[in-house]
């Protein structure tokens, strides 16, 4: 899709959901299992930039890009030309089998570019749960241990381990058990619910003292944290609770996992979160989401004794490093390369911090605003409580829906508005969302 065939600008012409995206849930709602949910049932017709266009021609200003995937735009000229070239040439072999360059270009490129002054190798996958559990794969080989620590209002994925990981019952995991064992929740540092002037060192100590004495340290094969936590409601912990707990696992042979499949790839302003953190130089980096355009890949990079820990043929699965999504990868990954991604990310967080803390300063059932670069989020209270006001959130989600500004709720509570715009998007498109949202605040 060319840049001029999609006019760059919201513009609703039909009740939402329009009368042909009606007809297609319908439609939907027979034949697709009722469990795959919908946010928001209009049916998109194509897509670029920040721009979605549906079926019945209204244009949206997407602030979610389908959850962080499609961070360096919709379409974006260098991915699809980067896919149209790769689809001919060559769709599958299978790279345990016959091997293909573009998958060894998008873990040079990793290896690289993730946190850490250390030698690194590697491995891909499919989906950002699939890494996660070969994160922990490799952690378990390297060390010989089994347990795992995980945190309050953490997200992993929906596959058995991964939902095992997960804080929320509902809905990742009601129903779905009994679920992996040897996954241990640990209270996180959550500073808009902490208590006042707690400090990262002292949150760290809080959970470190859980894992010493509940699960036992010498017992643990890794710890596996977001930088900043995404379902969670971008949750953001103290300085120095990231790199006390890494102090904690390297003194004790433990394994530091960082879960960036939300938070990295350019999306906070720097290539991964955990680069904001003094000091802090996770052991794993599992990676998907933002990494290609849109197309399905992930990874795990790292430490290349715990990555090479495995013995041959342990780790893989047939479609993971896919040459199609794997140069979709080396395209996205090269253009933050070049400049301008990082940059533009952190231009968005001028825009949308100054502007979502001046609507705090007037709204007071906005507790909290929070988040780095692209990845910015506001928790929604009763007036002059911390009590969870998700009535407030939901309300205001539905009055951008109808007016075409896509958002995206997230929290343990559900009362967080998450803001993740494609990095393609314009000043002018963030404004015009960020005035549809105020409007909706004001009629509150
Ligand atoms: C989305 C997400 C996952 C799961 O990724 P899938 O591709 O949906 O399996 C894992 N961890 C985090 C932090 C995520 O945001």
């Amino acid at each position: 899709m060319s840049e001029t065939s999609v006019a760059q600008e919201r513009k609703i012409v039909t009740s939402i959901p329009g009368p042909k995206s009606q007809e297609l849930h319908a439609h939907r709602l027979k034949e697709v299992s009722a469990g795959v949910g919908a946010a928001l049932p209009v049916y998109i017709d194509h897509a670029h930039g920040a721009i979605l266009v549906d079926v019945d021609g209204n244009q949206f200003i997407d602030l979610g890009s389908g959850i962080g995937v499609v961070t360096i735009g919709h379409t974006n000229d260098g991915v699809v030309a980067a896919v149209q070239e790769q689809v001919a040439k060559l769709t599958h072999t299978l790279f345990t089998v016959t091997p293909y360059t573009p998958y060894v270009e998008v873990c040079e490129l990793l290896n690289k570019y993730t946190p850490g002054n250390f030698a690194k190798k590697s491995a891909l996958f499919n989906s950002g749960a699939e890494a996660v559990e070969n994160a922990v794969k490799f952690a378990r080989k390297y060390t010989g241990r089994g347990e795992i620590a995980v945190f309050d209002h953490a997200y992993h994925g929906r596959t058995n381990l991964t939902m095992a990981m997960n804080f929320k019952a509902m809905p990742y995991n009601s129903g779905f058990g009994p679920f992996a064992p040897g996954v241990h929740h640990v209270p996180m540092s959550y500073p808009f619910r902490d208590p006042a002037g707690m400090t990262g060192a002292e949150a760290a100590r809080r959970a470190i003292t859980y894992m010493e004495k509940r699960v036992g340290a010498a017992n643990l094969a890794a710890i596996v944290i977001e930088p900043i936590q995404g379902e969670g409601g971008f949750i953001a912990p103290a300085p120095g609770f990231l790199k006390a707990l890494q102090d904690f696992a390297h003194a004790n042979g433990i394994v530091m996992i960082a879960d960036e499949v939300q938070s990295g790839i350019a999306r906070t302003g720097q290539w991964f979160a955990s680069h904001y953190e003094d000091g802090f130089e996770p052991d794993l980096i599992t990676i998907a989401k933002g990494v290609a355009g849109g197309m399905p890949i992930s990874a795990v990079t790292g430490r290349a004794e715990i990555m090479d820990s495995s013995h041959p043929g342990g780790i893989g699965g047939t479609y993971g490093g896919n040459p199609v999504a794997a140069a979709a990868a080396v395209s996205v990954l090269r253009q933050i390369e070049a400049g301008g991604p990082l940059e533009r990310a952190m231009a968005i967080e001028a825009i949308l911090l100054p502007r979502l803390e001046a609507m705090q300063a007037k709204y007071d059932i906005i507790g909290d605003v929070r988040g780095r670069g692209a990845m910015i989020a506001i928790e929604f209270v009763e007036s002059g409580t911390l009590n969870p006001n998700s009535a407030a959130s939901d309300a205001l989600i539905k009055h951008c829906h109808q007016n075409g500004v896509l958002v995206l709720n997230a929290g343990t509570y559900a009362n967080v508005i998450r803001f993740l715009p494609p990095l393609a998007i314009t000043d002018a498109q963030l404004n015009d969302a960020l005035d549809v949202l105020e409007a909706g605040l004001a009629k509150l």
